[in-house]
């Protein structure tokens, strides 16, 4: 059987970064007990080796809630957050290590900018998503977030109004299209900034191509890794023979039964050593 690794698979630069960043952490410079907003990235390994480290998780409300001192530093995920994060941590003295991802943090600045200049925003991706959220919560009160096609029939802005269309970092590129096509009919001076990160268009380019070229797909991701889902909904319209997993003991060897080649690619939260693993069961079957 002939396996072919996508060239992009596995944790982009943004999530490296932030990994790299608080694995290397210096524990005696850090102010403690050190806590992490929400997962480091949607990768349950990723996620249990930050907690082996002492950091624990915390969610948005909790963080809020704190009193002052219950919480010594705040560590940012790459996918950011809005500005109430940063102005409650400096009211509560709390240490921030900020490991947005800087192509996320351009998005969040446009946002304010466009918002200032008086446009409205339409902000298109997944609304339950924390890179969305952070971006929202920089566009403030001009933002809506468009995430299908129900939100965007429902979108109901005026006709004189200034449109920028802004999108998630991790977002299709064909929703994107689709969403400045409807409403370049309804509002024909809607502007947009394609804010798709270009390793997402990479991933995303790369395997609509193996999917067709190859007998069967694996995606390995996070179940809530928006990327990693995109990737297997493109691989999965494009071959029926695609499989969605987050570890290796997940791949079932009846799948491959068959199958003459396969492709592996990984979303940007997925870690070398799971891909890794992966790539050597598929070679000893
Ligand atoms: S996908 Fe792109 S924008 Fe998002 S975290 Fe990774 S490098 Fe940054």
């Amino acid at each position: 059987m002939k396996i072919t690794l996508s060239q992009f698979a596995g944790f982009c630069d943004g999530v490296r970064r932030a990994f790299d960043i608080v694995n290397n952490l210096d524990e005696a410079k850090t102010k403690k007990p050190v806590f992490v907003l929400g997962s480091l990235v949607h990768n349950q390994d990723v996620v249990d080796r930050i907690e082996e480290k002492g950091i624990r998780k915390i969610d948005m409300q909790k963080f809020l809630d704190a009193e002052p001192g219950e919480i010594g530093t705040l560590i940012i995920t790459a996918h950011g957050v809005g500005p109430q994060i940063y102005e409650t941590a400096k009211e509560k003295n709390i240490e921030l290590i900020d490991t947005t991802c800087p192509r996320v943090i351009k998005v969040q600045r446009l946002a304010q900018l466009y918002v200032k200049k008086g446009y409205s925003i339409v902000l298109v991706g997944d609304k339950d998503h924390k890179e969305v959220r952070s971006i929202f919560e920089w566009g403030g009160e001009k933002a809506a977030i468009v995430s299908d096609e129900d939100d965007l029939a429902r979108l109901n802005l005026g006709q004189t109004e200034k449109i920028i269309i802004l999108s998630q970092t991790t977002q299709s590129k064909d929703f994107l299209e689709l969403v400045h096509s409807r409403l370049r009919e309804r509002y024909p001076s809607v502007e947009i900034m394609d804010t798709i990160c270009l390793t997402t268009d990479q991933r995303q380019d790369e395997i609509k191509k193996l999917a067709a070229e190859n007998e069967a797909v694996v995606v390995i991701g996070g179940k809530e890794s928006a990327n990693s889902n995109r990737l297997f909904e493109i691989a999965k319209s494009i071959n029926e023979k695609t499989v969605f997993i987050e570890r290796v003991d997940q791949l079932e060897d009846s799948f491959l039964q068959g199958a003459q080649s396969v492709a592996v690619t990984a979303g940007a939260s997925t870690p070398d050593w799971i891909i890794e693993g992966v790539m050597k069961r598929l070679e000893r079957l």
